[in-house]
């Protein structure tokens, strides 16, 4: 068993409904196990078109190889209407592997690290939120690479699958 995260993203229709299917989707496969879920953010698009994007990150336990993942999560955004019209389009949904326990390669198929999880405030985010520890092999402590997206626009929505929002009402009465 391998574990791994999932990244979600998408600005066109009701992406956080999409999100959530996509994840019962997942969650249904044998194959895989889901772990932990982020909340859900919403972010400005970066190098693309569109409106702002709604993400999340997973984490799952898989039996799957890295390319047996890929071609799940593939599935899922092909069944959630995705298309690829140009670079960076707007997208109904979008599932990009962000790393896989003791893989690092650079197929352009599939990248592993996926090579843009530093640079998005819009992944980590949600991933250092549901992992905060998190360290990559190449890349180090994955927090230390937030002051770098701190410019990019991300707000986390309230939830009902988490405590986070009775979190910042108690850290607030706290004081
Ligand atoms: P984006 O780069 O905006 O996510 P796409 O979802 O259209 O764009 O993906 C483009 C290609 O990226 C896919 O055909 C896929 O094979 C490849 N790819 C490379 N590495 C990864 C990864 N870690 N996760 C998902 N797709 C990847
Ligand atoms: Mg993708």
């Amino acid at each position: 068993m391998a574990r791994a995260f999932i990244g979600f993203g998408g600005n066109i229709g009701d992406t956080r409904q999409l999100i959530t299917d996509a994840i019962v989707c997942l969650a249904q496969r044998c194959e895989l196990q889901i772990l932990v879920k982020s909340c859900f953010y919403q972010s400005a698009p970066v190098d693309a078109a569109g409106g702002d994007y709604i993400n999340a990150v997973i984490e799952i336990e898989t039996h799957l190889s890295p390319y047996g993942l890929l071609h799940v999560c593939q599935a899922v955004e092909q069944a959630f209407g995705r298309e690829r019209p140009y670079m960076n389009a707007p997208r109904t949904l979008d599932l990009d592997i962000l790393s896989f326990e003791g893989v690092s390669q650079n197929d352009t198929e599939l990248t592993l690290p996926h090579p843009r999880i530093i640079e998005r405030s819009f992944v980590l985010l949600p991933l250092l939120e549901i992992a905060p520890d998190f360290f990559l092999p190449n890349f180090g402590e994955l927090k230390t690479y937030l002051p770098q997206v701190a410019h990019q626009r991300i707000e986390k929505l309230p939830c009902h699958n988490c405590n986070c929002i009775e979190k910042s009402v108690s850290s607030q009465t706290a004081h």
